[in-house]
């Protein structure tokens, strides 16, 4: 038995071994909070990967989870259901004019952007199919998200051949987004802040640059706020923060507070174009996912949205001290999506928090992320971050 991991054995022996998971076995989770198998307790600044993002079992995505799954919890996209209709028309009033595609996952809602803006191509008679994508990208991992994704070499060549019709230019570098973008640009596909990648903020001057050239050229823009919207930033959309108007937006993790659901909303210069047949789901819009979204906007409200923006400006504050420890290379983020990059490997730092009682990501090896619910209270912040300052010190 692997004594660092018990449960590594079993995962072993039933799983396509795909994941690299801490060892924990959770049972329970509220608010804030999460517990494992032993009733221990840890504070969570992780809202898994940032889908319980109004926390944990909110009594209101609970009720209405119950009360939908009593009525029905499937039917098919062949028949309408109260909450997708309500959801459609919720999700629309974000983003006005806009139409909307539910489906299951962030992949999935990035594969519909894909394949809208092809469709918009087509209609338009464009000359090419390219889609600008950008370094240090996360889109998803299907075939077409993984080759929008910017990846080790080695991981595409085993999983290609890869669709064709992406090309990649360095995040935030203005110059080289001008020279890559031409009459073959359809697209371009842009997370505003870059989550798995590292948490790399897209600079005003490159969105702005992006804007005026899809003005000039005639490209799509499609914004990848999976991680980075649904309030996370401060704002209902991250972009919303530079004043870009994106012609396609996808939704997915935070959501449904904790169920499935992904989301694709297209201008009417896109929407006009698709026809029955052309794009499908069998469980896309699950009723019951559904009627949980429905109690997460509503629970995104202007005051909701200040509230975030005040806890992740304390967030960033508190974490920019953390500058004084030698492993630590810089401390940056947008709202209550903040990480701590450090010069050394992340992992025992993500280690040392569990055992304190916190639980923290680690992306691209050497990158804290913190993805904390968005009510918990000061006092649980600052727990949370005493606990993490203690982990430094520890390590330091
Ligand atoms: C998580 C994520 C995805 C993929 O979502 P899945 O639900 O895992 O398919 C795509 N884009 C971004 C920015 C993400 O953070």
């Amino acid at each position: 038995m692997n004594k660092s991991n018990p449960f590594l054995k079993t995962e072993l022996r039933y799983f396509l071994h795909t994941f690299k998971r801490q060892p924990l076995l959770l049972t329970k989770a509220r608010g804030t909070y999460v517990w494992d198998h032993r009733g221990r307790r840890y504070l969570d600044f992780f809202s898994g990967i940032s889908v319980c993002s109004v926390g944990h079992a909110h009594p209101n995505v609970v009720a209405a989870i119950q009360r939908q799954s009593n009525a029905l919890l499937h039917v098919s996209n062949y028949f309408y259901t109260q909450p997708q209709m309500e959801l459609a028309a919720a999700l629309t009033k974000r983003i006005p004019g806009s139409r909307v595609f539910l489906s299951n996952s962030g992949a999935e809602a990035n594969e519909m952007a894909i394949k809208l803006a092809r469709l918009w191509a087509s209609k338009n008679k464009k000359a090419g199919r390219e889609i600008v994508v950008f370094s240090n990208a996360f889109h998803g991992r299907t075939i077409a998200t993984l080759t929008a994704t910017d990846g080790s070499t080695a991981m595409k060549k085993i999983f290609g051949p890869l669709p064709s019709g992406f090309r990649r230019a360095p995040y935030n570098d203005i110059a080289a987004l001008k020279k890559i973008i031409g009459k073959r640009t359809i697209a371009v596909l842009v997370e505003p802040v870059q989550g798995e990648g590292g948490i790399h903020i897209a600079t005003r001057g490159f969105m702005k640059t992006l804007s005026d050239l899809s003005r000039r050229h005639r490209f799509l823009i499609i914004v990848d706020e999976i991680q980075s919207g649904l309030g996370r930033s401060g704002r209902f959309l991250a972009c919303d923060w530079f004043g870009v108007k994106p012609d396609i937006v996808t939704l997915a993790k935070g959501l449904a507070g904790g169920l499935p659901l992904g989301a694709t909303l297209a201008a009417p210069a896109v929407s006009k174009h698709i026809a029955p047949g052309m794009h499908g789901s069998t469980f896309g819009g699950n009723p019951v996912a559904c009627a949980a979204a429905l109690e997460v906007l509503k629970m995104l409200t202007p005051n909701a949205l200040r509230h975030i923006h005040r806890q992740g400006q304390y967030l960033s504050q508190r974490l920019s001290a953390f500058q004084r420890f030698p492993s630590v290379k810089s401390t940056r983020g947008m709202g209550l999506l903040q990480a701590v990059e450090l010069n050394a490997e992340g992992a025992p730092y993500v280690e040392r928090a569990r055992e304190k009682g916190l639980l923290i990501n680690c992306t691209r090896e050497n990158v804290l992320r913190f993805l904390p619910p968005y009510f918990m209270t000061r006092k649980e912040m600052n727990r949370a971050l005493d606990i993490l300052e203690s982990v430094f010190e520890d390590l330091n």
